[in-house]
C-alpha cells in the first residue's frame, strides 16, 4: 500500500514525463555560466516575474539567504516575521553567516505584518544601532495569501523608510493560483523574489532568487561561498522549469483537496483553521502523536504537532482525501 504523505509539499516523487526531460536536458559547467538549462529556467522565472535576473542554487534555504546577504552587509538588520521562514526555520543563517541582526516582528493572524508595528522596529540612523536595510515578507505565509493591497502597502512603505522588500515566495504560485492574477501582480511589490520548485511545483530540488543584475551578481559570489555553485545542475534546472511549465495550474487541485479535507474534519467535529490554499491546520492538542501513530498504521503520515499540518500536493489525489477522513473518523470514534 502506497502511504498518503500529508507532513509537507516537499514530498512529491519526480513523474516519468518530468524525468524523461532530465534525462535529456542539455547542459554544461554551470559554475562558468555553461548550463544552457539552467540559464533558461533563470530567465524564464526572471521574464514571468518581471526581474533583470534569477539564479538557481540547490534549496530556498540558499536563495533567500542569498536574497538578504545581496540586500543587507554586515551589521545591518531585516525586519522579518516573528513565524516566518526566513528567520525561524532557517538556522539563523543570516546571523550566522551574513551578520545581518534579524528583527522579529509579531505577525498579524492573516500572515501580515503591521506596517506601524513594523515602523517602531526600525532603528534610527546612528551609531548606536544596526542600520535597518530590509523588510522581509513571506507569500502564501502557512498556506496565507497576502492581499494585493498589503504588498501596495508594504511596498509604499518600505520606500518611505528607504528599506528594500524581499519576498519569501516558496508558495508563490499558491497565492497567484489562488489570486488567480498573473505572477507579476504580487512579485512587482518587491526588490527581490525567492521561488521554491520543490514545494508544490513537483521539482525534486532547486530554488530561483530573482532581482536586479546588481543583487544576482552578489548572489552569485555568496553561492560559491557557500558551496552552492553546482555543474551540470541542468538536470536539476530541467525539472524546475518542466514544473513551472506543467504544475502551476494544477495546484488549484491542491487548494480544492484542502478545502475538501478541513470541511471533511470540521463535519467530524474538528477544529480546523479557514483554508486558503494547500494547508490545513488543525487542532490536535497533546492528543497529536497519538493520532498521528494511529493514522501512521492507516498509511496516512503527519508530523505530530499541537497545531497539526495537513499539506495537500502532487500525490495526494482526492480519493486519498475520502481515505483520510476515513481515519479521522475512525479515530474520533476509537
Ligand atoms: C521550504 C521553505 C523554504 C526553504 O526551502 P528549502 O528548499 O527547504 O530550503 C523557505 N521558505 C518557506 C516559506 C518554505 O516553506
Amino acid at each position: 500500500m502506497s502511504l498518503i504523505d500529508l507532513r509537507s509539499d516537499t514530498v512529491t516523487q519526480p513523474t516519468p514525463a518530468m524525468r524523461d526531460i532530465m534525462a535529456k536536458a542539455k547542459v554544461g559547467d554551470d559554475v562558468y555560466g555553461e548550463d544552457p538549462t539552467v540559464l533558461k529556467l533563470q530567465h524564464y522565472l526572471a521574464d514571468e516575474l518581471g526581474f533583470e535576473a534569477g539564479l538557481f542554487v540547490p534549496s530556498g534555504t540558499m536563495s533567500n539567504l542569498l536574497g538578504l546577504m545581496g540586500h543587507c552587509e554586515r551589521g545591518d538588520e531585516y525586519l522579518v516575521g516573528q513565524l516566518a521562514h526566513t528567520y525561524k526555520y532557517e538556522g539563523g543563517g543570516a546571523a550566522v553567516l551574513g551578520s545581518i541582526q534579524p528583527q522579529p516582528v509579531e505577525m498579524e493572524a492573516d500572515g501580515s505584518l503591521d506596517l506601524d508595528r513594523v515602523a517602531s522596529y526600525i532603528k534610527p540612523r546612528d551609531f548606536h544601532f544596526a542600520r535597518t536595510r530590509l523588510l522581509a515578507l513571506e507569500n502564501t505565509m502557512h498556506g496565507k495569501v497576502l492581499p494585493l493591497s498589503y504588498l501596495a502597502d508594504a511596498r509604499r512603505f518600505t520606500h518611505e523608510h528607504e528599506l528594500a522588500l524581499h519576498l519569501d515566495g516558496a508558495r508563490l504560485y499558491n497565492a497567484v493560483v489562488k489570486l488567480g492574477v498573473p505572477p507579476k501582480d504580487i512579485t512587482r511589490h518587491f526588490d527581490s523574489v525567492s521561488v521554491c520548485l520543490s514545494k508544490g511545483l513537483g521539482a525534486p530540488v532547486g530554488s530561483v532568487l530573482c532581482g536586479s543584475q546588481g543583487l544576482i551578481d552578489k548572489a552569485i559570489r555568496w553561492r560559491k561561498v557557500v558551496g552552492g555553485g553546482m555543474r551540470q545542475a541542468g538536470v536539476l534546472a530541467a525539472a524546475g522549469l518542466y514544473a513551472l511549465q506543467h504544475n502551476v495550474t494544477r495546484l488549484a487541485e491542491d487548494h480544492a483537496n484542502a478545502a475538501r479535507l478541513a470541511e471533511g474534519l470540521e463535519k467530524l467535529g474538528y477544529t480546523v483553521e479557514p483554508v486558503q490554499t494547500n494547508m490545513v491546520y488543525l487542532a490536535a492538542g497533546d492528543k497529536a502523536p497519538k493520532l498521528a501513530s494511529f493514522l501512521r498504521e492507516r498509511g496516512i503520515v503527519v508530523s505530530p504537532a499541537a497545531r497539526l499540518r495537513l499539506v495537500t500536493h502532487l500525490d495526494v489525489s482526492s480519493a486519498n482525501i475520502e481515505t483520510v477522513l476515513e481515519a479521522f473518523a475512525a479515530y474520533r470514534k476509537a
